[in-house]
């Protein structure tokens, strides 16, 4: 019997059940990923994501091929494209069955249920298998007594970890190395060249060498989850809405690609720190944002719209936001006049990430202080960072401009000044990002224009909290 598992978004050979599954039913097995400009243009998916992806897939190809397995990566411009493709293998290769993870937005959805249609059209009708690996308890099982998905997070997170309790959880081993080689595909140097060859248009700008920080073979990420859970989990409740400290785990652009599980990451801290149930307020409030991510892939399978650029809320689908694109501009580029929210924007530009703290007030900022409709943000997010994931990033933003499930009520709005105060209280990130204000005296440092040692603030924060108000108090009171 021979296997294809089609990867896509769980690029690992650990805890990996459509691999597990092939390795376990088949004889031989090869595997394939499909590169997908024009989807991922229209998706927004950011260049340092692609990059990532392309190393890791150098390093997924090496492990695979221990396991006698090849990787072949492949290249079909959109979804529609990456059918005719995987079917092409399919029967060219005499694929006997099909293995691959679930993914859970519409338009995945949508490809794979296409996919299953053609492929029992094709002469040989291989089965065709497909997995739950991106939440540690998958989507539909958590739900309360009327057996609805939940819309508020604190009971979700609380049945959640009694489901858990009952149903228990392991993580899958690496497959045993499979007898047969199936050796016909293209080195690692040729699939390099051919990932270029297709992504090094000017669509993608920097894409090359941003995501060199980070780590991409097994060892090395495994390595980053273990000294996480072992050193910095115990006073993670404590530093971690400060992003100076940079003590939070960084392992958001692994859980985004699927080069690390959700459940590896449970594993580990429980191996470190005891049962879900008993753990210390550090190791608990991480897992507790395990369990947001969770929560957010949830809610987008029980109510799909939000992938269609649709307010959870439909209360709020409507809001006349002004959308003035300088002022967007300005946001993009770092350079607002208000000190955190800048630093913010630039470590996102730098570095293809940013602190949660942060993208909670440059979110607050956006929608809150400039009146720009939250989807510019989401968007803009998407296309620079490196763990862009549609669930968690839609649900913050719409957390952020009081749209979503769970929100900060509208009149809950972050004012710019105190959270740098709080947050930031030496000036330590802010200087990091902004290196014109290093001489700036700490005192001045988190207001807006910081005392006219910086560009001038493009809006006033008292001004637009009463604008913001009366837009969203307007919006109430014509439903
Ligand atoms: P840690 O603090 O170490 O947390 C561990 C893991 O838990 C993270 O890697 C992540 O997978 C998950 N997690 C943590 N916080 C959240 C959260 N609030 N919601 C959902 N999952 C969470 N996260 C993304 O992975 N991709 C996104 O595109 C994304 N966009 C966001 C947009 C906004 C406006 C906001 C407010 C938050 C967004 N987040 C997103 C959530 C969060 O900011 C990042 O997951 C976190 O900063 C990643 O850093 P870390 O790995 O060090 O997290």
């Amino acid at each position: 019997k021979r296997a294809l598992v089609w990867f896509r978004r769980d690029l690992r050979v650990l805890d990996n059940p459509a691999l597990s599954q092939a390795c376990e039913l088949s004889k031989s097995v090869v595997a394939v990923f499909v590169v997908s400009p024009v989807q991922w243009q229209k998706h927004h998916k950011s260049a340092i994501q692609i990059d990532f992806t392309r190393r890791r897939l150098l390093a997924l190809k090496s492990e695979l091929s221990e396991l006698n397995i090849d990787l072949k990566v492949l290249i079909a411009d959109d979804f529609n494209q990456q059918l005719d493709c995987v079917l092409d293998c399919v029967e060219s290769w005499q694929i006997d069955a099909v293995f691959s993870n679930r993914e859970y937005e519409v338009d995945e959805v949508n490809r794979d249920q296409q996919f299953l249609k053609l492929l029992r059209q094709t002469p040989a009708k291989p089965a065709c298998y497909s997995y739950e690996e991106r939440c540690i308890i998958p989507p539909g099982q958590i739900v309360n007594g009327s057996h609805a998905p939940y819309k508020v997070f604190t009971p979700f997170s609380k049945n959640w970890l009694k489901q858990l309790a009952t149903m228990g959880w392991h993580c899958l081993a690496k497959p045993n190395k499979l007898a047969i080689h199936s050796n016909t595909f293209a080195s690692a140097a040729e699939l390099a060249e051919h990932w270029h060859c297709s992504l090094a248009a000017e669509d993608w700008p920097a894409a090359e060498g941003l995501s060199k920080d980070y780590a991409v073979a097994t060892p090395d990420i495994l390595a980053q989850l273990r000294t996480f859970a072992r050193e910095q989990s115990q006073d993670y409740q404590q530093q971690r809405d400060f992003p100076a400290l940079d003590n939070t785990s960084k392992l958001s652009p692994h859980l985004a690609i699927g080069s690390l599980s959700a459940k590896q990451c449970l594993a580990r801290l429980c191996h470190e720190h005891g049962a879900p149930w008993e753990l210390a307020e550090g190791p608990k409030t991480w897992l507790n944002e395990l369990i947001w991510r969770e929560f957010y892939c949830h809610v987008m399978v029980a109510w799909p719209h939000v992938c269609m650029n649709q307010a959870f809320n439909p209360r709020y689908q409507q809001i006349q936001w002004p959308n003035d694109s300088l002022l967007f501009d300005k946001w993009c580029q770092g350079k607002t006049g208000f000190p955190l929210v800048d630093a913010a924007m630039r470590q996102l530009n730098q570095t293809g990430w940013m602190h949660n703290r942060l993208r909670m007030i440059v979110a607050s900022f956006l929608s809150k202080d400039l009146m720009i409709d939250w989807r510019w943000g989401e968007q803009y997010f998407m296309s620079r960072l490196i763990d862009g994931d549609l669930s968690a990033n839609n649900g913050g933003w719409q957390w952020a401009a009081s749209t979503g499930t769970d929100a900060a009520p509208y009149f809950r709005i972050f004012n710019p000044e105190t959270q740098s105060k709080r947050f930031d209280g030496s000036g330590l990130f802010i200087r990091r990002f902004i290196p014109e204000l290093a001489d700036c005296p700490t005192a001045l440092l988190h207001k807006a224009g910081a005392g006219g040692h910086y560009i001038a603030p493009i809006v006033d924060h008292g001004e637009r909290r009463q604008m913001s108000l009366a837009l969203y108090k307007d919006h109430h009171e014509q439903l």
